[in-house]
């Protein structure tokens, strides 16, 4: 027999804690682990855009045939719009070919098992830290994995210079994994000047990036969460994009995301896409319609496009809202130490700096999940859990 030797897996850091929370039978728990939006009611909505442009795909779609590897070309097409911008010079001189994939996840392992098997490029810089599945797919894909230096526990912001300094060891050909916007899971990102330095860094040192764009929008506004990655791209010759649409079109069961190969030239990339399209072939063969079909849809039609930048937008203002609500409500339950810096952050979480004890309690003591390394996902706060919430942490911090 072969399977009694195989040894079992630990639980999942975030999606264990949601089976965790399930098997709670504690009325009043909270789950601000997994980053997935609610609204002020609590739900996790279908966004209006979105169940119209499924109206529109079930009163005209005619076939189920397989699509192409790379997948819906118009939903290939408007990634491209939404990444640079429609007038970019990568998608003006076509140095951009992207093909759909399965969520951010997916996307991100395309990107790795195609550079692991067709390049030089065997090694990632992540930031310390990072979203805790990166490691996961990183190493499934057999790249080895370097960190560098993004957060000071003391300032609660990031430590730009250190970044700079470790990321100055890379050798030419790494891979430098650098999150879009919404750094999760500190919620800090790099300013304008700093993106610079580190697209000339990057040129200078001959290091290649693979943008994780997992939420466009939820941080200040659709392009101007786009701005490092533009600034990268006009900076260096080659590049990698892993994106994905489960946040900003709350299309979470879909798996729905995309990977784009940004070379130097239009042959180049080309030829490079092959290798992206066999990865594909030889992973999944072709991936499924209906996601790319609702994006697409909505992008192509005007209407529908308004209709979504609105309820992206009311999402991220009512995060902010929590934010704000969060760092207010902690000071009235009594916590004197300073949580302000929560309220500067952008995207679905925070770092909260609360130690793993005080998260164990927070879960035992409270039902009160979030994930061991002190992230909350303020997404998950509403006006009526906020009291509950803020009341246990402040125990925790008594
Ligand atoms: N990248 C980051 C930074 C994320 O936080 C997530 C989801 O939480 C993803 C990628 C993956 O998204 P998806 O659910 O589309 O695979």
């Amino acid at each position: 027999m072969i399977f009694p030797q195989v040894e079992l897996a630990p639980a999942d850091p975030i999606l264990g804690l949601t089976d965790a929370f399930k098997a709670d039978t504690r009325t009043e728990k909270v789950n601000l682990g997994v980053g997935i939006y609610k609204d002020e009611s609590g739900s996790t909505p279908i966004l209006k855009s979105v169940k119209l442009a499924e109206e529109k795909i079930l009163a005209t779609e005619n076939s189920k045939s397989y699509l192409g590897i790379e997948g819906v070309q118009a939903y290939n097409r408007v990634v491209q719009e939404l990444l640079f911008g429609a007038e970019h010079r990568v998608v003006k001189n076509k140095r951009a070919l992207t093909a759909q994939a399965p969520g951010g996840t997916g996307s991100l392992r395309v990107a790795a098992e195609f550079l692991v098997r067709n390049t030089e490029s065997k090694t990632i810089w992540v930031s310390n830290p990072t979203w805790a599945n990166h490691q996961n797919i990183f190493k499934s894909a057999s790249l080895a994995i370097e960190q560098y230096r993004y957060y000071n526990a003391q300032t609660h912001g990031k430590d730009f210079d250190a970044m700079l300094a470790d990321l100055s060891q890379a050798k030419a050909g790494d891979l430098v994994l650098l999150h879009g916007c919404c750094h999760n899971p500190t919620g800090i990102d790099l300013n304008e000047s700093e993106w610079q330095r580190i697209a000339e860094l990057c040129l200078k040192q001959e290091l290649v990036p693979l943008f994780d764009f997992a939420y466009q929008g939820f941080g200040v506004g659709i392009t101007e969460d786009a701005q490092g990655l533009r600034i990268v791209a006009d900076t260096v010759p080659e590049l990698l994009i892993a994106n994905s649409f489960s946040k900003n079109f709350g299309l979470y069961n879909e798996r729905i995301g995309a990977v784009t190969l940004v070379a130097d030239t239009e042959t180049t990339v080309a030829k490079a896409f092959s290798q992206v399209k066999s990865t594909i072939r030889g992973n999944y063969s072709n991936p499924p319609a209906h996601g790319a079909l609702i994006v697409s849809t909505i992008l192509a039609d005007a209407e529908l496009k308004t209709l979504w930048e609105s309820e992206l937008k009311e999402m991220r203002e009512r995060i902010a809202k929590m934010r704000t609500l969060f760092v207010e409500s902690l000071k009235a339950e009594g916590v004197t130490q300073d949580f302000s810096f929560i309220s500067r952050q952008n995207g679905m979480f925070s770092f909260s700096g609360l130690t793993k004890e005080q998260v164990t309690q927070l879960k035992e003591e409270h039902a009160v999940y979030i994930v061991g390394s002190g992230r909350i996902s303020v997404a998950g706060m509403t006006r009526d859990n906020m009291p509950v919430i803020c009341k246990a942490i402040a125990k925790v911090l008594a």
